[in-house]
């Protein structure tokens, strides 16, 4: 049964929204650029961050909550911060609202405006460091380490469905520190924390590196970030991992007192993903059958389908359904029946494949009295007939949902390295990026004006300047001016 998904090959854009919406993730709400995220979508953010949550907590930090709306004042106490930001701001001017004169609407009332206008917070460094300057007067009071699950807004123009939305969920971390050592030892091990929960648990490799000048945080000394490549060759900044330096510090007057009796600035980090990674989830791995969920993700890993004619056959069938489910919830494993006789088993096929339901197991008559159990993988969409009498199953879904995480990162990997282009002269960059996509390795001469223009004649940006590159020397693929390293190149989300 077809679900009408548009093809990747034909419209991979519209294929994306129509799966957004088919797959119940989310859908536009009546303010444009924002979005009404669906259960089975919040679901699997909640997964996210659970995993997230937890990893951040591995590594010392604790959750706290700060408050919605910044006053303008701190938003401009440091320069560039406020000048990054500045363009997508959205602003409370008032605090009430009346009956207009003609009792027809209501306006807001001229006579209830903020003494000082608020921003929405659109991430929360400013407000941050504010209360920090009250929490840190010593080096005991340091480390501090705080993460905040949050939503923020950006008044973006162009938006997307998760990728890009004026409101997102995410979380930030932002934590203080006696020295730049210290403190840049945290943004790159956050950094690594982002890198290994995509590639362990989203099942998306990421590229780690750091931002040029043009495309760094407003306010960071650094931004390390992880790049992740989409099925259709583009590149998602799916997280970032600022090196504040004492900016922040110094905008708001946060100084400790030191070991050795003197009185020095601290040192800032702050680091978030967002619901982007929801974005990226989707778009790294999904087919034209709809979505494909890494099992460690996936809020329903196993569905059991019934195939049955009667009432009598559903019930001896519900019997080794939980026989089988007893087996596998122990073990860890999300196992959902589906037991329904409104739709039919078909139907029933083509809804969890949309919804990427990582294996299904069908049972009908027959299984029963053969003792068998037909397995459906979602990633290779392939089947197999499972003996019962020879094949432990709680072991065989374990196995198998294991197989099934470690071959979609292996496929997302594969895809990554066909579609990533080292080239060495500009003829060979337009042509690349323009015929082929995907990620272009090339020499850069260091300059944002070389970035500006080759972003003006192609569209493609640096994504990052990759940690741990070989230090060549080479010539820059547009000025021919020397270059120290490749850096990638690629047109992105
Ligand atoms: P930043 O504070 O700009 O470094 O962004 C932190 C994280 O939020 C990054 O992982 C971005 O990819 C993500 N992000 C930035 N803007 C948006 C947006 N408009 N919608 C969703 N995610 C975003």
């Amino acid at each position: 049964m077809s679900k009408g998904l548009p093809k990747r090959s034909e419209d991979y854009s519209l294929w994306y929204n129509e799966l957004v919406k088919k797959a119940d993730l989310a859908e536009n709400s009546a303010v444009r650029g924002c979005m009404v995220i669906k259960p089975y979508g919040y679901s699997i953010w909640e997964k996210m961050q659970q995993q997230l949550d937890q990893m951040f907590k591995d590594t010392g930090h604790s959750n706290a909550y700060f408050p919605l709306f910044i006053p303008k004042s701190y938003l401009s106490k440091e320069a560039s911060h406020v000048e990054g930001f500045a363009k997508e701001c959205a602003v409370v001017t008032h605090y009430r609202l009346k009956n207009s004169e003609d009792g027809k609407s209501v306006i807001v009332d001229p006579e209830a405006k903020l003494e000082e206008e608020l921003i929405v917070r659109p991430t929360s460094e400013t407000v941050i460091w504010s209360t920090y300057k009250n929490w840190i007067q010593s080096y005991r009071d340091l480390p501090l380490k705080v993460n905040q699950w949050a939503n923020v807004v950006r008044w973006e123009m162009r938006t997307r469905l998760f990728l890009r939305t004026a409101e997102f969920l995410w979380q930030e971390g932002h934590t203080a520190h006696a020295t730049r050592e210290e403190a840049v030892e945290e943004t790159v091990q956050m950094m690594d924390v982002y890198a290994q929960f995509a590639e362990e648990f989203m099942g998306v490799p990421v590229v780690k590196g750091v931002k040029t000048e043009n495309e760094r945080f407003a306010g960071a000394e650094e931004t390390y970030c992880i790049e992740a490549m989409m099925q259709d060759g583009k590149a998602l900044q799916a997280g970032t991992s600022h090196f504040l330096g004492q900016n922040f510090a110094k905008a708001f007057d946060v100084k400790f007192a030191t070991k050795e009796g003197g009185l020095d600035l601290v040192w800032g980090t702050s680091w978030g993903v967002s619901t982007r990674l929801m974005g990226a989830l989707i778009m790294a791995h999904s087919d034209d059958n709809g979505l494909v969920l890494p099992p460690k993700l996936a809020p329903i890993q196993v569905v059991i389908v019934p195939i049955f004619r009667s009432e009598e056959e559903l019930q001896a069938i519900e019997e080794k359904a939980h026989e089988i489910m007893d087996k596998l919830k122990p073990l860890g494993v999300s196992v959902k029946f589906d037991h329904r006789d409104t739709h039919k088993p078909g139907w029933k096929f083509a809804e969890y494949e949309l919804k990427g339901v990582p294996l299904r197991i069908a049972l009908g008559p027959r299984d029963l009295a053969n003792n068998t159990v037909e397995v459906a993988r979602r990633d290779t969409l392939t089947k197999e007939m499972i003996n019962l009498n020879e094949v432990e199953i709680g072991q065989y879904v374990t196995e198998m949902l294991d197989d099934i995480q470690n071959s979609i990162y292996q496929k997302a990997l594969k895809f990554r390295e066909e579609n990533t282009t080292e080239v060495n002269s500009w003829e060979e960059f337009q042509r690349v990026i323009k015929e082929k996509g995907g990620f272009v390795s090339a020499h850069w001469d260091g300059t944002s004006e070389t970035e500006e223009k080759i972003k003006e004649l192609t569209k493609a940006t640096i994504r990052c300047i990759p940690l741990g590159r070989v230090e060549e020397s080479g010539s820059c693929v547009l000025t021919g001016n020397p270059s120290k390293g490749r850096v990638f190149f690629a047109k992105a989300y």
